[in-house]
């Protein structure tokens, strides 16, 4: 057999046993570049892939070339350059050699412009300093992601770019994004980093167009030395805005600014979205991030249970990492109300417990409204909905208003300025500092704990 025969049915073979995503980023653009006397070369195009295939896939490598029949006592992986781009890449990428030293910022930003922008971002979403590279657990399922994230630090708007994660809801694609920003910005204080949801970018878009500024609208991201688009499935369908994107993505790029997107599947996988755009998201490093196996998962639970008061045994924490399989959001959200549940009642959690607390939220009914969460939230601290939704400003109504709003946000995961509309706010901003009050608040105030645990507890009993 050729060289390249042989490689082929390596790959083939290799393709049937990965998942799509990590085939494609992994293997697709290896080659055999030398073989003789049992040393197989095998050539890649990036040192991150390069060890990647070492530390992860080697045994599977030499495993499937001995089936097919090569004799193989040792792979070495070699940097190449990347295979040829095909027309329309080349179109899409006018950007100079990658092997440029990474420019992340902008050479002379105006100093008012500067300030001007960041008193713009103050109103924006911000990144979350909850979300660091650091607490973030690595395991199988999203240690790719991980590794690619730590690499786009190391050399941002260079070699991955954009970097694409996709997978399920609640597997931690927002935390690791926000992680890089906000590594990033640790690393290069002057940086302009932005970080947005897309919902927010649409809203924020027809709101420019409404107001005649769009092109103040266009400037603000355009001019980021990292953005960061979350959720980017949102732009399907809607043409205006993803022709603002499409060039903001470009002027970014060419510009060898870093572009970090999340969403919930790859690329060519989001309907209605235009061929360029998709082309353009999956031209870097697209990784399909996996839910994150049992030990993972333990090892989840037992680095949010930090800063908590009670100590979870063993036990109990295989228990949950066992029930809730699927969605980090949601064993978090459970862990979060089996702690409060047995920190107000001076418990100490035990797997019972714990599936009592389990039962709980499987009985939640689906179609909990906003309505409920707010007349809940009012009845517990005795006072009338009207208020709780109306212009007054008493500590004794802002307090539980706060509270829904955060309610609000935990439970159905609505975006801020529909909190605010639910209570009456005209501003989103107010709901924003909320939930960010509220959040804070519960880590020391363990009446807050109590009073917000009950609340949640009959919503759904
Ligand atoms: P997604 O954006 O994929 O829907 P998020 O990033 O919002 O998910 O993650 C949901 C929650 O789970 C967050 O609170 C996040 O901190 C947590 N989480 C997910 N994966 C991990 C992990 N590997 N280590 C620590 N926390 C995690
Ligand atoms: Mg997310």
């Amino acid at each position: 057999m050729q060289q390249d025969e042989v490689w082929q049915a390596v790959l083939g073979e290799i393709e049937v046993t990965l998942s799509h995503g990590n085939f494609v980023t992994w293997f697709k653009n290896t080659r055999l570049v030398k073989r003789r006397d049992g040393v197989i070369v095998v050539g890649v195009t990036n040192p991150f892939i390069k060890q990647t295939l070492e530390k992860k896939y080697g045994d599977l490598i030499i495993k499937t070339l001995r089936k097919q029949g090569i004799e193989v006592d040792q792979v070495e992986y070699k940097t190449v350059s990347a295979p040829k781009l095909s027309d329309e890449q080349i179109a899409a990428s006018t950007s100079p050699a990658t092997d440029q030293v990474p420019q992340l910022i902008t050479p002379t930003p105006g100093v008012v412009k500067f300030a001007a922008d960041r008193s713009a971002g103050g109103l924006r979403q911000s990144l979350n300093e909850r979300y660091t590279l650091d607490n973030f657990v690595v395991g199988d399922g999203n240690d790719l992601a991980f590794a690619a994230c730590q690499a786009v630090v190391a050399q941002p708007g260079t070699k991955y770019n954009p970097l694409y994660l996709y997978g399920g809801v609640g597997i931690g694609k927002t935390h690791l994004i926000q992680a890089v920003g906000n590594a990033l910005q640790h690393r290069h204080p002057d940086a302009k980093v932005l970080y947005i949801a897309t919902e927010q970018f649409v809203r924020e878009f027809v709101q420019a167009l409404r107001d005649r500024t769009a092109s103040k609208f266009a400037d603000y991201y355009r001019s980021a030395d990292v953005l960061i688009v979350d959720d980017v499935q949102f732009l399907a369908g809607k043409d205006k805005i993803q022709e603002e994107f499409f060039h903001t993505f470009n002027s970014l790029h060419q510009a060898n600014k870093q572009i970090i997107m999340s969403s919930d599947k790859p690329p060519s996988a989001i309907a209605m979205l235009p061929d360029r755009l998709k082309s353009r998201f999956g031209g870097g490093m697209s990784i399909d991030m996996q839910v994150p196996d049992f030990e993972t998962r333990c090892a989840i639970i037992q680095t949010k249970t930090e800063g908590h008061e009670s100590e979870l045994e063993p036990e109990v924490v295989e228990y949950l990492a066992s029930h809730i399989q699927t969605n980090i959001r949601e064993l978090e959200g459970a862990l979060n109300q089996l702690l409060a549940w047995c920190e107000v009642r001076g418990l100490v959690p035990t797997t019972a417990i714990a599936a009592n607390v389990l039962q709980v939220s499987k009985n939640r009914p689906k179609n909990l409204s906003a309505k409920q969460i707010i007349e809940r939230t009012a009845r517990h601290f005795q006072i009338p909905l009207e208020d709780i939704i109306g212009p007054k400003r008493d500590k004794d109504i802002v307090v539980p208003r706060q509270i829904a709003m955060y309610i609000l946000h935990e439970e159905l995961h609505l975006s801020y300025p529909k909190i605010a509309y639910e209570l009456g706010r005209k501003d989103h901003t107010t709901a924003m500092h909320s939930v960010r009050k509220i959040t804070q608040e519960l880590q020391t105030d363990v009446s807050l704990r109590g009073a917000v645990t009950e609340i949640k507890e009959h919503l759904y009993v």
